[in-house]
């Protein structure tokens, strides 16, 4: 309280955080002898709505708060992105400090003064930047989330390990190691690697938020993974924590799909895309996008995201573990896009200088674009509903358009007017080509023989 002098104090918690430390929270504050008022708020991704902010509005302006206050947002990364885009707001921006308790909300939400709320048209379109004055983290608010609800609290862990991930992914290669190796110590909550990778994370993006606190470019870099990963988020239509994915779970969905993404792209190597989904694997995090999602469904919501300009998908690539490709997210092609979606073989005609060349895309987790550009079908393996139904739906996609991939020279390998063409129409062009050959060999043989 001291480095955020106020007038007034106003405490948001969520209901849940309030249940279990909030009378000890308002006796401590009553002993400063300072004012503070209280609101609780339903817990859930519901919470981070306009109505809400009005209500919360409402009740500062009914106490006479004024510029002279401050809020404390007491909660996971809903009540820090409400409460710091109600303080950026009310008279014109009030101090706020952040008390963050879930693990998400400590290693990446109460990080970085971005806030918002969420609309129909998708999440966190309505914020503004602002800064808490004071971040206060306690691991031990992850103990008693634990005590309260252990299930529950085991899947929020998992959601904030995925934020880390992304963080090592990337930024620091040594940060993502320690996730790989050190999977079992962090499951247990050793206390000591717990703290390690939570203070380099944090690290992390306090150093990438100093040097572009507005997201002008570099700040981009810590949505990896987020893009894929709102998407499927705004989806799920915020439901309940039963039937819906937590905000980390669809980011770790986001990172194996943006990895792919770089690997279509010839950007990433196959080995870092297995490295990427094997450490997300071991948390027990989700990497495959629910069932009853459809693909067409993601691009679209993909296509509102706020990084994109001029209607250009952007979205952020990694080009090894710990390091980004551009310091910006950037530009993406559709096509690359679906690829990143397919997990079945696609068959493509390439055209290589002047000639067309029949040649089959493999196995989206075969080793690399190129390889698969050159290998045949492997039809071996036994694919799972979910895969065949994302292929299917890919396939029927990617038969109605014709999809045009342009690279820039310096990349690993270059591909021009590459096509995708169904496997009927791979047969008649093979069958053509056969009739072609042998009247050519008749033709030739008449001549001679004439
Ligand atoms: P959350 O705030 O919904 O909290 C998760 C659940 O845990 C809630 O039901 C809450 O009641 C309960 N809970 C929280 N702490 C508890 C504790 N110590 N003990 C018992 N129960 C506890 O979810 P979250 O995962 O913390 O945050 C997700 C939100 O954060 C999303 O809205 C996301 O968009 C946002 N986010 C923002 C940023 C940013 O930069 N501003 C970054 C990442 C995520």
């Amino acid at each position: 309280m001291k480095r955020v002098p106020a007038h007034i104090y106003c405490l948001v918690a969520d209901e849940n955080v309030f249940a279990l430390y909030g009378e000890q929270f308002l006796a401590k504050f009553k002993a400063t002898g300072k004012t503070l008022f209280h609101i609780v708020l339903p817990s859930g991704e519901t919470t981070k709505d306009r109505r809400v902010k009005e209500e919360v509005e409402d009740f500062m302006l009914r106490h006479k708060m004024n510029r002279d206050t401050c809020c404390i947002a007491l909660g996971g990364g809903v009540i820090g992105d409400l409460t710091g885009y109600i303080a950026a707001t009310f008279m014109r921006g009030v101090p706020f400090v952040q008390v963050p308790t879930t693990l998400l909300a400590m290693v990446d939400a109460s990080v970085g003064g971005k806030t918002a709320v969420n609309t129909t048209y998708g999440k966190n379109l309505i914020g503004a930047f602002h800064q808490p004055t004071v971040v206060f983290m306690d691991m031990g608010f992850l103990d008693g989330f634990s005590k309260r609800d252990p299930v529950r609290a085991e899947r929020e862990f998992k959601a904030g390990i995925a934020e880390i991930i992304k963080t090592g992914a990337i930024w620091d290669a040594s940060l993502f190691e320690l996730c790989e190796q050190k999977v079992e110590a962090i499951q247990r909550r050793e206390r000591a690697v717990l703290n390690e990778i939570v203070r380099r994370s944090v690290a992390i993006k306090a150093e990438v938020v100093t040097l572009d606190p507005t997201e002008q470019g570099l700040r981009a870099i810590l949505n990896w993974g987020h893009t894929i990963g709102h998407a499927v988020e705004g989806l799920m239509g915020m439901t309940d924590y039963a039937d819906g994915l937590l905000h980390g779970e669809c980011v770790a969905i986001g990172m194996v799909l943006e990895c792919n993404l770089a690997r279509a792209m010839g950007v990433l190597h196959s080995s870092a895309v297995g490295r990427a989904v094997r450490c997300i694997e071991a948390y027990k995090l989700p990497t495959k996008i629910p069932h009853h999602l459809r693909i067409d469904d993601i691009m679209k919501k993909m296509m509102g995201d706020k990084k994109n300009t001029g209607g250009k998908l952007k979205c952020v690539i990694i080009d090894k573990i710990g390091h980004c490709w551009e310091p910006k997210a950037s530009m993406v092609f559709f096509s690359f896009l679906l690829l990143s979606f397919s997990s079945l073989p696609f068959f493509m005609i390439v055209e290589t200088g002047h000639c067309w060349e029949p040649t089959s895309l493999a196995h989206a987790r075969a080793l690399s674009l190129s390889c698969r550009l050159t290998c045949g079908n492997q039809g071996t393996r036994a694919y799972t509903e979910t895969e065949t139904r994302v292929h299917a739906h890919a396939h029927r996609k990617a038969h109605t358009h014709t999809h045009y991939l342009h690279m820039k020279t310096h990349r690993p390998f270059e591909a021009r007017g590459l096509s995708v063409l169904s496997a009927s129409m791979r047969w008649v062009i093979t069958v053509c080509c056969c009739v072609c050959a042998a009247a050519w060999v008749l033709a030739s043989f008449l001549l001679v023989a004439g």
